[in-house]
């Protein structure tokens, strides 16, 4: 035993010498405090955490029984031995009762006393190492609370035992929904991936995870994971990579869909520069022409999605710079129908109208952006059209502003599509069933613009009957006769 330290109280100077010598024969490493009365021991257990505190029962002014209610009030896990005069029994039973941990009578017999004061130590001690574990244990469990990541134990029965609150933010799932429900039933899927999860035997300084998808509520989760065994099941440590899985997946898709958008055009041109370049066969001035013709519009194509992942990007980057200036709508709106209708091509049996109710006085904005957004719109609607549609592109005023409106005879968009078509990326028909291609940018450029203009862009649609895209801009009318500088400011 080392490091003890106990007090020793009596009144009587002769046993407060004579005990702590044969204490000391008996103990090695004890230290003993002595004290005359119990106002004295009281101060000392204020300032001193015993191992055990040894008492006389009877002292003048304050017993060794009152000594012993108030040290469990100063020291409530010191144990305290009470000495009794020999025969003293209702005493000792009193003492007993109040909590004394032993009693030894006079005359004392010295083995007893110690092996009762070693036992009286040795209790203090364990007492003192569940305290300590205890503290650790709390520490623990609030480091469990606070952490980032989500911790789940699940037992032997695959019950879930603990669900901290990070596991509550990332899944939405409360504890009370969890707790002491089978891990099966609380996150659906969990049977089909847990077979890839690794679980390791102790805890490692990297461990593997495995990144799968879960079922939480209805949506889709994907979270990292992995699991340390330990005696009564597994503790599982995930984190949430659902964002930047979609961010992985809008990247693949982007290569993808950009790497063949580029490759459409360029095996043309390629194909026509060959051609051109033959000296084998004579092609007539028509023809030549033709297949120039061509080249300049893949050209132009090719031109056209490298602007749309330019200016997605500017976009993202909080980077677009938007003009004041004065825009003179029906001019603007002409311009791209016949810009449209003059790169028809192949498709020059779709009708392009314009249709304006009232004509509509010139309005502060930017054109270029504004037209960007129609041409778009009017761009989908031609290439989602049948052949021989009508397309018509009217505008009105609307709530302060304009409101532009794009229609067609095509093919419509399935209700659940509706709202993802402006997704970045995104296209219903990836792998061109339909055989009509696309970045998937378009869409979501006309609403990015029209937002950072203050508008909104929105669709009503009927499969198999056609769409209609509607922008509405607060554009305000230009004042008569004042000239709108050209101001720009970041979007
Ligand atoms: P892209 O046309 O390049 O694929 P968009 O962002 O312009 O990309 O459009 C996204 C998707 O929305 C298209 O793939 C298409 O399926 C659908 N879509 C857009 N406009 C129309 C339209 N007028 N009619 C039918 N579908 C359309």
């Amino acid at each position: 035993m080392t490091d003890v330290r106990i007090l020793l109280v009596d009144d009587d100077p002769a046993l407060l010498e004579a005990l702590p010598a044969a204490l000391r024969l008996r103990m090695e490493h004890i230290q003993i405090d002595t004290a005359e009365s119990a106002f004295e021991a009281l101060d000392r257990l204020r300032e001193t955490d015993y191992d055990a505190v040894v008492s006389d029962i009877k002292m003048p002014g304050k017993d060794g029984l009152e000594l012993l209610m108030e040290a469990k009030q100063v020291r409530p896990g010191t144990p305290v031995l009470l000495i009794t005069g020999h025969g003293e029994h209702d005493l000792a039973v009193q003492a007993l009762r109040g909590g004394a941990y032993d009693f030894v009578q006079k005359p004392i017999d010295r083995d007893y006393f110690v092996a009762s004061l070693e036992r009286a130590i040795q209790m203090r001690r364990l007492d003192r190492q569940v305290i300590a574990q205890q503290a650790l244990l709390e520490q623990h469990a609030r480091l469990l609370e606070h952490m980032d990541n989500g911790v789940m134990l699940v037992d032997a029965n695959h019950d879930v035992l603990y669900w901290n609150p990070a596991a509550h933010a990332i899944t939405g799932l409360a504890p009370v929904d969890v707790l002491g429900r089978p891990v099966g039933k609380v996150l659906a899927g969990w049977d089909g991936i847990i077979g890839e999860v690794p679980v390791s035997s102790e805890p490692s300084s990297s461990p593997r995870d495995a990144t799968v998808p879960l079922d939480v509520g209805g949506r889709e989760l994907w979270i990292s994971l992995s699991g340390v065994e330990f005696d009564g099941g597994v503790v599982y440590a995930f984190r949430n990579l659902t964002e930047e899985r979609a961010l992985d997946e809008l990247k693949s898709e982007f290569v993808a869909t950009v790497s063949h958008e580029l490759r459409t055009p360029l095996s043309a041109i390629y194909g026509c520069a060959q051609t051109l370049r033959r000296s084998d066969i004579d092609l007539d001035e028509a023809t030549s022409q033709r297949l120039l013709e061509v080249v300049a519009h893949e050209c132009e194509r090719l031109s056209r999605i490298v602007g749309d992942i330019l200016l997605a990007n500017q976009l993202d980057a909080g980077r677009l710079r938007l003009v004041q200036e004065e825009i003179e709508v029906d001019v603007l709106v002409a311009e791209v129908v016949e810009e449209m209708r003059a790169s028809l091509g192949n498709r020059e049996s779709i009708k392009l109208e314009v249709s304006m109710a009232e004509p509509v006085s010139p309005v502060v904005g930017d054109a270029d952006k504004l037209r960007q957004i129609l041409l778009n719109l009017v761009d989908n609607a031609v290439k989602y059209s049948p052949d021989g549609g009508r397309v018509v592109v009217r505008v009105e005023p609307r709530d302060g502003g304009l409101r532009f409106a794009v229609s067609d005879e095509g093919l419509g968009i399935a209700h659940n599509e509706q709202q993802r078509i402006f997704g970045k990326f995104y296209r219903v028909d990836p792998n061109l069933t339909r055989g009509v291609g696309g970045t998937g940018l378009g869409l979501y450029i006309c609403r990015e613009l029209a937002r950072r203009m203050g508008g909104r862009v929105s669709v009503s649609s009927r499969e198999g009957e056609g769409s209609t895209f509607v922008v509405d801009l607060p554009l305000v009318p230009a004042l008569a006769g004042e000239r709108a500088s050209a101001v720009s400011r970041t979007a």
